[in-house]
């Protein structure tokens, strides 16, 4: 039996990861579960999971979620630093699906204490990749990629070796927006962007997916995750969501990972690893499908990628910066103060002035100095969007 714990198991991956577990009882025993204010679906997957312990994130839902667990022995918790020691405590295996810039703490508790990190939040590595890769090496933690693009690289990866990899393709859907004329994309809604073509997901990174922001994150993603050079990610638009990713090799072939478009399966492959297990998804018909499209990604359309190609240039904070401004201007266009392509420029002002004003860092950021660019991007980004407004 291995012991799990799930970190945002409220949310969009945590229910996914849930769904996978709860198949198979007999083989996954929860010591704890986290959310945020989703308090009726996170008393009852702790009941139905039998976990040891449920934390919310949010104090003032401490009484609550207590209330709703009252007489079940589950332990109940609240607040940031409860979720780090639900972290820290020692289970086989750790989801981290929390979303934003709040899921890097307790990603590195479990890497501090040598645990199993599936890693759903990106912005762990786009903040802070180098001091979550070199703790995870300096404890024996192992991280596992659970963003579909990276899940496929890595399937594409197992047996090669990384010296022959020229560079790699992650694949991009277009969002909600792919076929809009650009004029029109300035009087986008935040509800026009939440909607996907293919994937079912939390409302942020679908609205990210429109902008192509969720795939700037993604690039930085990989840039961490598998240590390449910038020049080496390149971005495709496949309308498809099958093809995830592709790995090029110096011999010109080039591996592709198809997939269905089901979270389940990049969690379910984290899951399992190093072994793969049967899963509950789709099996594509290929024949049925019939093509599959390509097209490079229009720069006017997607500003955010050539954004990403800048904070990864630069390296040292720009990712923490870069991730911070990225958060802040999405919740300006959902609070209706900046439209929707503001967002690109408001980032871009953010990541001008850090550059302008920090010289290139090289030094690894420790978790400090993360948390306080972060904080100064956040007033950074609501400067330029209070002058925008
Ligand atoms: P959701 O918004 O669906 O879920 C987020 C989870 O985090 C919920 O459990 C939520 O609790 C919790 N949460 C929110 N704010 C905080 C906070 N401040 N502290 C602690 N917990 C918090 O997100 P997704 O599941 O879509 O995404 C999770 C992560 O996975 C993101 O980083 C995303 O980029 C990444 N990802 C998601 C994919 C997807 O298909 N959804 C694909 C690839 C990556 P509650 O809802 O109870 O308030
Ligand atoms: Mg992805």
């Amino acid at each position: 039996m291995r012991s799990v714990t799930i970190l945002g198991a409220t949310g969009s991956i945590g229910q996914s990861t849930i769904d996978l577990i709860a198949r198979d009882p007999d083989a996954y025993r929860v010591e704890a579960l986290t959310g945020g204010r989703n308090l009726a679906q996170l008393a009852a997957d702790a009941r139905r999971l039998n976990a040891r312990l449920a934390v919310t994130a949010h104090e003032d839902c401490r009484a609550e979620l207590a209330e709703r667990l009252s007489g079940t022995g589950i332990e109940v918790a609240a607040g940031a630093e409860a979720i780090c020691e639900a972290a820290s405590r020692p289970v086989d295996w750790v989801m981290s699906a929390i979303v934003g810039f709040a899921g890097l703490a307790p990603g590195l508790e479990v890497l501090r204490r040598g645990g199993t990190l599936a890693l759903a939040n990106k912005e762990t590595l786009v903040a802070a990749g180098p001091l979550v890769m070199e703790t995870a090496r300096r404890h024996g933690g192992t991280v596992l990629p659970v963003d579909s693009e990276h899940s496929a690289i890595f399937q594409a990866l197992r047996g090669e070796e990384m010296s022959s990899v020229e560079r790699v393709i992650i694949t991009a859907s277009g969002g909600a927006f792919r076929d809009w004329p650009l004029e029109r994309l300035a009087s986008a809604t935040p509800e026009e962007a939440a909607t996907h073509p293919n994937w079912a997901m939390g409302q942020r990174i679908t609205i990210d997916s429109a902008s192509m922001f969720n795939k700037a994150l993604e690039m930085i993603e990989a840039k961490e995750f598998f240590a390449l050079a910038p020049s080496q990610i390149e971005v495709l638009i496949h309308r498809e969501s099958l093809v995830h990713a592709l790995v090029g090799h110096n011999d010109g072939g080039l591996i592709a990972h198809i997939g269905p478009p089901d979270m389940r399966h990049a969690i379910g492959h984290a899951l399992s690893w190093p072994a793969r297990a049967p899963l509950p998804v789709e099996r594509l018909d290929l024949a049925a499908i019939g093509q599959l499209s390509f097209a490079a990604p229009e720069a006017a359309r997607y500003p955010a990628l050539d954004l990403a190609y800048r904070v990864m240039e630069a390296g040292g904070g720009a990712g923490a910066i870069f991730n911070a401004a990225k958060e802040a201007a999405l919740d300006s266009f959902l609070s209706r103060q900046i439209r929707f392509t503001d967002m690109s420029g408001v980032v871009g002002a953010v990541l001008d002035r850090f550059l302008s004003t920090e010289r290139r860092q090289t030094a690894m950021a420790d978790l400090d100095t993360i948390i306080d660019h972060d904080r100064r991007a956040r007033l950074w980004t609501k400067e330029a969007a209070d002058q925008l407004a």
